[in-house]
């Protein structure tokens, strides 16, 4: 998947954008193909150079095309087949107006770049879907659904000389959140907390709300010393996030990390297990701080259970 990390009302404006903007190109392509079967004029628009920035899908695909997949592959795909098509649909129609017939490769060129073009809009809108599904309803983070299945692929870059982290994210004392300040409080802080986290990902990276007020976080092509150095800017980010309640003084929240490798060969819960041995200790020491896990802590007396 590679869906940025972008919040769920992102993902739905590019959804809904996305399905417009094919819904126009599809009756674009109707238009042409009327106008090369009845033998019409074809539009001025349709033979010029920029034909594929002035249609209504190129208007939205270079002045307002979403801003949250502009970095995606698969919409630079679309762009380029949509750009090649619309050279192939010109000549098409150039060879119309020149009085030529049309050449049956040229045909085939425009409905191959076409084809495509759907190809890549069907898949963007394909994977948009799959994530929304697998978002966590409060916080728009990815939820539990498809992490170890990600994780397990992640290992396999792993195993290839590649390395990566997973850090085990709590919120401190996060009850008393609750207790003080009321549960709808404490739900606005999760959301605030993961939206400051989502942000600050690179495309790549990924989290996943593991537990209630619990992320697990995977940083491939990171070390366990970088992906520490990571994680504390991370809890020193969430520290300085100023949070309100009616009537009450504003008031801060801290996290605590556990990180460990994620492990070439064992199975991936083996390397969540350690980065949640690791928490148990950052929580033992104090709280907000990020512990990276060591093989004496399997010697150490393990944590409360945690719920899965
Ligand atoms: P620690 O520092 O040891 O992690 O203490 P804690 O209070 O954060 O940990 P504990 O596991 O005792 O409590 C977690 C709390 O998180 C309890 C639960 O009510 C709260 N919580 C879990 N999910 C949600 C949620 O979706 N919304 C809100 N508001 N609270 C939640
Ligand atoms: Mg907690
Ligand atoms: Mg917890």
């Amino acid at each position: 998947m590679v869906i940025p990390n972008i919040s769920d009302e992102f993902m739905r404006m590019a959804l809904r954008e996305l399905e417009q903007a094919a819904y126009h190109h599809e009756q674009w392509a109707e238009k042409l193909h009327g106008t090369l079967v009845c033998r019409a004029v074809p539009d001025e628009m349709d033979l010029r150079a920029d034909a594929h920035c002035q249609c209504r899908f190129g208007q939205w695909y270079y002045q307002t095309g979403s801003i949250a997949l502009k970095n995606h592959p698969g919409f630079l795909e679309i762009g380029i087949e949509h750009e090649r098509m619309h050279k192939c649909a010109a000549h098409l129609l150039r060879s119309l107006t020149d009085g030529r017939v049309v050449a049956r490769a040229d045909y085939e060129r425009f409905v191959g770049a076409l084809k495509r073009m759907n190809l890549e809009m069907s898949s963007v809108r394909d994977e948009l879907q799959r994530a929304l599904f697998n978002l966590d309803p409060l916080t728009g983070a990815p939820s539990r659904i498809g992490m170890l299945s990600a994780l397990r692929e992640q290992q396999e870059f792993v195993r290839r000389s590649h390395v990566c982290v997973v850090a085990m994210l709590d919120l401190d004392h996060f009850k008393s959140v609750n207790d003080n300040y009321g549960h709808l409080v404490g739900d606005t802080v999760l959301v605030e907390v993961a939206r400051w986290i989502m942000a600050r990902l690179r495309p790549y990276d990924k989290i996943y709300r593991y537990g209630g007020e619990e992320f697990l976080i995977s940083l491939p092509d990171t070390d366990a010393a970088t992906g520490g150095e990571i994680l504390n800017r991370f809890i020193e980010g969430i520290a300085a996030l100023p949070f309100t309640a009616e009537g009450k003084a504003g008031f801060s929240v801290t996290a605590s990390v556990g990180l460990a490798d994620l492990h070439p060969h064992l199975p991936v819960e083996r390397s969540i297990e350690r980065a949640d041995r690791a928490l148990y200790l950052a929580k033992a020491q104090g709280r907000n701080r990020v512990v990276t896990w060591d093989a004496v802590m399997d010697e150490m007396p393990a944590g409360p259970e945690k719920s899965a």
